[in-house]
């Protein structure tokens, strides 16, 4: 079935407004104006009428391509930032890797294997970031031209949430996070496992990234009568309400002083509630500035004959 969620088009209603309505209203009373005008009795007040309605009509095509401009200058600056954002956002991780690459090739460490062995970690870990950057850009890229398949399986959600936990244990430094979860479902959901794995991780991702100082995660799945919630919880810089409103709209970023030179693109959410959506779910957010943020899924259970 086809869905247009990350990339309601604009463009084309604006040109079937215009085309389909303008234009002909625009072409019809120019030609009525000028029949009128050759015939001479009615012709001072019907041409009056003509004249507002051509005036209207005109004004009308003016301010479509206002819009058209601005939309245009919109998308413009958003490619921009979107360049800016994501080259950022790959070079961090990057720069580790060359960095402990250098290390372990100038050969200081080869007679320390303890040493050696944290470098490779660390370098793993950083491709794991390098991975999940790439793989949401595609993942983006896939929804908004509507060619995103989706392996619908009835199964509980269990065995994905447990794969995004485990994935991103491996991603941060364990010192630096308190990961707990308690996973406990036994309803069967209908769902694609890699989108849910991929919409879980993400949202771990972000309560690392949103969090200063020790952060306290925590990923909780739970059944209650005909759904499935999936919780991911920080206790990080937390939103205002009024920022909480559009984190979900894509390329949105919450301008957070707390935030510092946290990088990102502003997809992950709009991504994740475009999956969530796919599974006839639904995505939330609860949190208070300054006092950490909880994600929530909901999935409705698959009924007895899937
Ligand atoms: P990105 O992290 O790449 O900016 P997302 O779409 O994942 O993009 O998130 C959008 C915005 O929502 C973030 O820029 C951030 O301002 C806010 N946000 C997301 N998760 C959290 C969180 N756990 N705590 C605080 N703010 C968050």
């Amino acid at each position: 079935m086809k869905r247009f969620d990350l990339n309601l088009d604009l463009t084309n209603v604006i040109v079937i407004l215009g085309a389909g309505v303008l234009l002909p209203v625009l072409l019809s009373t120019a030609a009525g104006i000028v029949a009128i005008s050759l015939a001479e009795d009615t012709a001072g007040i019907v041409t009056g009428i003509l004249v507002i309605c051509f005036t209207v009509t005109a004004a009308g095509c003016g301010m479509l391509a206002l819009v058209f401009a601005g939309r245009k200058a919109r998308l413009a600056r958003q490619q921009a930032d979107f360049i800016a954002n994501i080259s950022h956002e790959l070079r961090t991780p990057l720069s580790a890797i060359t960095l402990y690459a250098q290390t372990l090739q100038s050969g200081k460490l080869k007679d320390d294997h303890e040493k050696t062995a944290e470098c490779i970690t660390t370098i793993l870990r950083e491709a794991s970031w390098l991975d999940a950057i790439i793989d949401r850009v595609l993942t983006w890229r896939a929804s908004s031209k509507d060619m995103l398949d989706l392996n619908m399986k009835s199964e509980p959600v269990a065995g994905a949430v447990q794969g995004a936990v485990e994935r991103f244990r491996s991603m941060v430094p364990p010192d630096e996070i308190t990961l707990s979860s308690s996973i406990h479902s036994e309803l069967k959901v209908k769902h694609d496992a890699k989108a849910i794995n991929s919409v879980v991780l993400n949202l771990l991702i972000n309560a690392y990234k949103y969090t200063d100082g020790h952060r306290e995660i925590e990923a909780n799945v739970s059944d209650s009568s005909g759904c499935v919630t999936i919780e991911v919880k920080d206790n990080g810089i937390g939103l205002t309400a009024l920022q909480a409103k559009s984190i979900f709209l894509p390329f949105h970023r919450a301008e957070n002083p707390e935030r510092g030179g946290t990088t990102g693109v502003g997809l992950g959410l709009s991504i994740a509630r475009h999956l969530v959506n796919r599974h006839q779910g639904t995505i939330s957010v609860d949190s208070r500035h300054s006092g950490g943020s909880s994600f929530k899924i909901v999935l409705p259970a698959a009924g007895d004959d899937s």
